[in-house]
This record gives C-alpha cells, structure tokens and sequence, in this order.
C-alpha cells in the first residue's frame, strides 16, 4: 500500500480557498503543493509552491500537473473525465474517478444512495414537460426542480410554489436544454453534515456534526456541536460511515442532510472533498479536515477529530468583507480569522470565514450578533 510520506509533491486540480486550506494544512506537515488553475495568483496559487496557469481543458497542462506531482487530488468535483483520466494514467489519484462521477450528477448521485437504502428525498427524472405538471399529483407543493449537473448555492434550482410557477418551471427546463429532476420539498426542522474520513487503508473517522443555517441558499452559519439528540447524532453518523463504506471512498466525503420535524434523517447531496461545513474544524477540532484529507489520500493514519471547544463558523460573503475590516479591532480574541485572498470582492462570493469559539454556543451567537456585521432576517 502507498503511503506518500511528508516532503512529497501533492498536486490540486483548482486553485480555491479549498486547495489554498490544503496547502496550508500540508505546508505545515511538510508537503510541496503544485495547484493548477486558470486564475493567475489564484487562492491556492498563493501558498502553494508552484502554480499551472491554464484552462482545465489545456491537457499538456494536465499532464504537467501530473507529471510533477507524487499524488493527485482536487477541490471541486465538476472535473471532465478526459482530465481524470489522464491524471490516472499518469499520475497517483487516489480518490479515483468513480465518487467523482456519482456526485457531479444528482441523478445518478440519488440513485446511488438509494441503491444503499441511504434515505434521499423523493424524486423523478424529467423526461418530458408532463413530468413538470404531474409533479404536482405525485409531491403536493413546493416541489424543487434541479439541475442534474454544475448546480451550488442554490443556482440552477426553481422552487415550485404554485401552478403559475409550473409554466416558469417548464420554460425553464426547455431553455436549459440539461437533464434534471424534481424533488418533493422536505420540510426539516434543522440542516446538518458529517464529513467522513477514509483512508487508503479503510480506515474511517467522522468529524463532529455540524448543524448548518444557509441565507438565500448560500452556507451562512455553521454551529457545532449540533443541537441535536444523541440518538440523530448517532444516525447522522452511522448514515455518513455507512456511505463512506459503500462507495469505498478516499480521502473526505460531505454529506449534507435534513433533519425532518419528525427526527428523521434524509441525506440532500454529497461532496467529494472538504466543505464548508467543516471549516470550523480549522480552529476547534485536535486535526482539521484539511489535514484528515491529506492524510486519508496520503495514506497516513488519519488523525483524532475531538472537539475541543463550541464553535460557530460564519462566512464571510463580498458584501460583509468591508464590514469585518473595519470591526476588525472589536473581534473577540477567541474569533479566529480566514480569509481567501481573492481580489475581487463580489456580492455572494465566498471571501473566508471567522471561527468564533466559546463556552456555549449560546453565548457565541450573542457575540456575533452583537458585532452588527451579519444583518439577520431574509435580506443578508
Ligand atoms: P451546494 O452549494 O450545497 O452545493 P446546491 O446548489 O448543490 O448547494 P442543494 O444543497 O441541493 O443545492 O440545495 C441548496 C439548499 O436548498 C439546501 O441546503 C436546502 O436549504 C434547500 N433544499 C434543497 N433541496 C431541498 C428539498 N428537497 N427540500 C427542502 N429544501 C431543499
Ligand atoms: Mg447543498
């Protein structure tokens, strides 16, 4: 079994704040990074040894990446499988190419874990307009209709709220001209995601759940530890292993699920790589989810996931980037600041995140709230 040790090359396809959180994690532990993206000083760009600065599709940059590096990892799962397969046989990639090709597509995604008996919201593949009108019989209303591929942050989604919306709905499918489905709303009572670990070896270890609050779609909060009873604690964890097991990953997997007013688990999607739900580990858990990822796609033993302290992790969005600097000074000392060192700071885009820890989570919200930054209500 390979096991690649420290001062060995890890190459990342992408060069976001993920891939610049690895390299920080790796840098640390004493691995090289080369980052391929097509961004000139790109996030990860910025920490890692070397940056490629090419399109994706550009496969002499491909094989560069390859070629120059000792094992292979990526930071989003939407990577053609042209490059994946290139990248595997030239180069070490351990999370192989099948989790990648299960999740970048919802249908096959929910099919799978359905295969599992993994419990997924209802839904059907639209196959014809009918299929938008009849929904309506078979999910009541809302229903979500979804994009199959290339959706985050809520885009490519259409909330059916009334039989008006059905008609947008059905333009809306014409135009796209992309596979989708249509899934029954699932009115939950809280949000929450376990990111699992595994390694190459099989060995497994979850991450503390965290209990998610999203503002237009978009992650806003993530709070841990999850207010949740021990018994969802406990299913949310078997559920997560039992799909980290059945897919036989490498490396981390996030799965994101409801948790329905009945106390029910229902898994919403999977992520073949760190998430933002787990950022919050960076600052509040003895090994990260950065440094578990390396060590799982390294072959290491993977680390302890304690936690060590409450902690809510906020995002910070181009519109509260302005607002966090100047509070700068009014930061508690026990809020840990993250930023991406992205240029432009675009309304929606991810800019970093604050760790706030504390003694109670209960306290912590009082002191973000207190700092005026995040405005609360349905306008953020
Ligand atoms: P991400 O940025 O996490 O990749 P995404 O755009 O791929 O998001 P989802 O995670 O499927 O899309 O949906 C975004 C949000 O929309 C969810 O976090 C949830 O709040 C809401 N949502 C999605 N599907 C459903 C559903 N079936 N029932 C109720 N709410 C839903
Ligand atoms: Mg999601």
């Amino acid at each position: 079994m390979t096991v690649i040790k420290p001062c060995s090359t890890i190459g990342i396809l992408g060069g976001g704040q993920l891939g610049r959180m690895i390299s920080i994690a790796g840098r640390n532990m004493g691995y090289r990074f080369i980052t391929l993206d097509p961004t000139p000083n790109s996030p990860c760009g910025q920490v890692a040894d070397l940056q490629i600065t090419a399109p994706y599709s550009e496969l002499k940059a491909v094989r560069n990446l390859a070629d120059s590096s000792d094992v292979i990892t990526y930071e989003f799962e939407n990577v053609d499988s042209t490059i994946t397969s290139i990248l595997e046989t030239t180069s070490f990639v351990p999370q192989g190419s099948e989790l990648l090709k299960i999740t970048q597509n919802r249908i096959l995604e929910k099919s799978t874990l359905k295969s599992f008996h993994v419990p997924v919201a209802p839904f059907l593949v639209i196959q014809s307009e009918n299929n938008i009108e009849t929904a309506i019989d078979h999910f009541g209303l809302p229903y979500i209709m979804k994009t199959a591929t290339g959706g985050y942050d809520g885009k490519g989604q259409w909330v059916i709220k009334s039989r008006d919306d059905i008609t947008i709905a059905i333009e809306a499918w014409k135009k796209a001209g992309m596979d989708m489905i249509i899934e029954q709303f699932i009115p939950f009572s809280k949000e929450i995601s376990v990111i699992v670990a595994r390694n190459i070896h099989g060995q497994t270890k979850t991450f503390p759940v965290a209990e998610n609050v999203h503002i237009n779609n978009i992650l806003h909060q993530s709070f841990v530890p999850a207010r949740i009873t021990d018994e969802q604690r406990i299913q949310a964890e078997t559920t997560a292993l039992k799909i980290a097991d059945c897919l036989q990953i490498v490396g981390l997997i996030a799965i994101e699920m409801f948790l329905t007013n009945e106390g029910e688990i229902i898994v919403n999607e999977l992520a073949p790589r760190p998430h933002n739900s787990g950022h919050y580990s960076m600052d509040a858990c003895i090994t990260s989810q950065f440094e578990q990822h390396i060590r799982a796609i390294c072959g290491l033993p993977l680390g302890d996931t304690t936690l060590l302290s409450p902690i809510i992790m906020v995002n910070i969005l181009g519109q509260h980037l302005s607002k966090v600097l100047d509070k700068i000074e009014q930061l508690p000392p026990t809020a840990k600041l993250h930023l991406y060192g992205k240029k432009e700071s675009v309304e929606n885009r991810k800019m970093g995140h604050i760790n706030f820890l504390g003694a109670t989570l209960e306290q912590i919200d009082k002191q973000i709230k207190d700092l005026g930054i995040w405005s609360y209500g349905n306008v953020d």
